[in-house]
């Protein structure tokens, strides 16, 4: 199955993919970069599923309360609960793609797509394969309007995606060619990489 963080490597660099997808090497990766987004997810999930999270609040240091406030405050994540942590795949052509939605609700009108993020959002957020993916799957099992939204606690703003019939068909083409592209390369490596952590097995 695809997901996206196997895309993306893949659209990052072909050779990246193959060392860690098809050769299953896993490089060390320094973890601190992302401590504030994997400790805001986790605090969120528990929220969501109705957990008493008191105890969580008290150790979070003044940076990621201000953060945890600002999800806990916005429009979108206030809305109805259906799930979260969720995992969906659908199967688009002969390729099951699929990954885990950060939470999904709804309102009288549609279901929402949520991502928090803690750093940067996309810089196409519409043909992001993670928007693509994640709104293709939620599309094959719940018969509602759909909307993907980037919650952006960096900047403190929304970012929304409604999923129409004409953006349905694009991104159904454009995940498909990126697969066939995947199952035809023969992984080159990229040309730039100072910062790679296979560096050494590249
Ligand atoms: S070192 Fe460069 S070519 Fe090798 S996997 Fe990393 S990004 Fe790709």
């Amino acid at each position: 199955m695809y997901n996206p963080n196997m895309l993306k490597t893949f659209l990052d660099c072909p050779k990246k993919y193959y060392l860690k997808y098809v050769r299953q090497i896993q490089a060390p990766v320094k973890s601190e970069p992302f401590e504030k987004g994997k400790k805001i997810h986790a605090l969120a999930n528990y929220y969501l599923k109705g957990c008493d999270i008191t105890k969580f609040e008290k150790v979070l240091n003044p940076d990621e309360t201000s953060v945890w406030n600002l999800l806990k405050n916005n429009e979108y994540f206030n809305k109805t609960y259906i799930n979260s942590e969720y995992n969906l795949s659908c199967k688009i052509d002969n390729y099951w793609i699929g990954g885990r939605l950060d939470a999904l609700v709804k309102d009288e009108n549609r279901y929402y797509i949520l991502d928090y993020k803690t750093g940067s959002i996309p810089q196409n957020p519409e043909f992001d394969v993670q928007t693509m993916i994640y709104l293709l799957c939620a599309d094959k099992f719940f018969d509602a309007d759909l909307t993907f939204i980037y919650i952006d606690l960096k900047n403190n703003k929304n970012y929304r995606i409604d999923l129409t019939d004409e953006m349905r068909a694009k991104y159904t083409d454009e995940i498909l060619k990126i697969i066939t592209t995947v199952e035809k390369s023969n992984f080159p490596k990229k040309s730039a990489c100072k910062f790679c952590e296979y560096k050494k097995v590249c």
